[in-house]
């Protein structure tokens, strides 16, 4: 369909846009003392920060009407609802299975390469109220009120209300007489939005990372530089190494097509620093280039957008690691195990908004007994690690979407190998 085609040449713009945005906010910052005051703050606010705001609003605001109608219509199309519920525990089962093994894999890594505690003095932090408590969590997904869950962009809220409209529109097809139509039309409709949307994305990414730059300039590590590198190590590792192996054991698919294809996605989140602003894009992605049926990539991806954090999960282990190191205490073998179950529930709970790990984070060390101050001290360095983190996060969800779609029958290999 000529009209559902992304931009052209988006990755390359994306980039350029990118590399110019870090060019020009970097003199911006270095030459600080060269510019009139009002000048560099003008910049910084009126283009940096504005079109950045802008542009992650523009992403935003569709995600509700999005993962609403395409995961109605994505539903209402399905020949039974047997199949939802296998879709349901796959999806599910394999996000927990990736998170526990992020998790793993950064305790392990954080133990080979002898990760070690801050010396110099730790700023004091106030913890913010986290919003991971269990309890909360799974209330989030039974809302009091339709409108209230929409509006508060509940996400685990609205996937359950669209899931249930979803059913009851397919069982009432013939009363209804083919109301799902309507549905399927208003899905086209908004993926047209995200096409335009994705116009100004150039420009956006330009601003959105210049905004960083202007504020902190390219010293990414801080004085922490052997915790910035070793967590930066283990996300690659796992995008790399860990999404390869599970692509090929469990859906016998070539990873190198599946990175290839993941770029603009990943570049999105890398920019945004935020899975639920990249939801339009992973899922134009998983579904028009990686083959992933819609019913399937309308549920597994606002879902895993949601409860999917594998980069947040691996932040967490370390940095509990790390923080435990610096107040000199030794963690039990079980206390790691603790850490492992307590990052995987974390995850679920933590929101899909930039730094929002850090925020479940004290949830973590609260449980472990370590003093919730000492985030302050990873804050810091924690901008550039929280971008990398998202981009992990948004390819674990694409990918568990291919693996479920293939075992269901619902991914169009020849789609998913094409390279255009
Ligand atoms: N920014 C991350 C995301 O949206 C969450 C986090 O780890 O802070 O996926």
């Amino acid at each position: 369909m000529k009209t559902l085609d992304a931009p052209k040449n988006l990755t390359r713009n994306v980039l350029l846009g990118m590399t110019l945005g870090v060019i020009i906010a970097s003199i911006f910052f270095y030459f600080q003392a060269q510019i009139q005051d009002d000048v560099f703050l003008a910049v910084e606010k009126y283009i940096f920060n504005l079109g950045g705001q802008v542009f992650k609003n523009l992403l935003l605001l569709i995600v509700v009407p999005l993962v609403f109608f395409s995961l109605v219509s994505g539903i209402s199309s399905l020949s039974n609802m047997v199949k939802l519920g296998s879709i349901a525990t796959k999806t599910i089962g394999l996000y927990l299975l990736t998170t526990g093994l992020a998790v793993s894999l950064a305790l392990f890594f954080g133990w080979v390469f002898n990760l070690s505690g801050y010396e110099g003095e730790v700023e004091s932090y106030e913890p913010v109220q986290g919003s991971a408590d269990l309890y909360q969590t799974v209330l989030r997904i039974f809302p009091s009120n339709i409108f209230g869950a929409f509006v508060e962009n509940n996400m685990l809220g609205i996937v359950f209300i669209s899931i249930l409209f979803g059913i009851a529109l397919n069982l009432t097809d013939d009363l209804t007489s083919g109301l799902s139509k309507a549905f399927e039309k208003m899905n086209i409709v908004f993926l047209k939005i995200v096409l335009l949307i994705m116009n100004f994305a150039p420009f956006g990414v330009f601003c959105l990372i210049g905004s960083y730059v202007m504020a902190k300039g390219l010293n990414v590590f801080g004085d922490l530089a052997q915790y910035v590198l070793i967590l930066m190590f283990v996300l690659f590792f796992h995008l790399f190494f860990t999404y390869s192996l599970i692509l090929k054991i469990f859906a016998n698919l070539n990873p190198i097509i599946f990175f290839r294809k993941m770029r603009n996605v990943a570049l999105f989140a890398f920019s945004t620093s935020s899975s639920a602003a990249t939801i339009p894009v992973t899922l134009k992605t998983v579904s028009d280039d990686l083959g992933v049926k819609k019913d399937v990539a309308s549920f597994v991806v606002p879902v895993g957008a949601t409860i999917n954090m594998d980069g947040t999960a691996i932040m967490q282990g370390l940095a509990t690691m790390f923080i435990a190191s610096t107040v000199g205490v030794d963690l039990s073998l079980v206390q790691y195990g603790q850490i492992v179950l307590l990052a995987m529930v974390t995850s679920i709970g933590t929101a899909a908004v930039p730094s929002a790990g850090t925020v479940t984070l004290a949830l973590i060390l609260g449980s472990v007994g370590l003093p919730l101050d000492a985030i302050g001290l990873i804050l810091a360095v924690d901008r550039i690690l929280d971008m990398i983190r998202t981009s992990v996060n948004v390819c674990g969800d694409a990918a568990v979407s291919c693996i479920v779609a293939k075992s269901e029958n619902e991914l169009e290999e020849k789609t998913f190998n094409k390279l255009g």
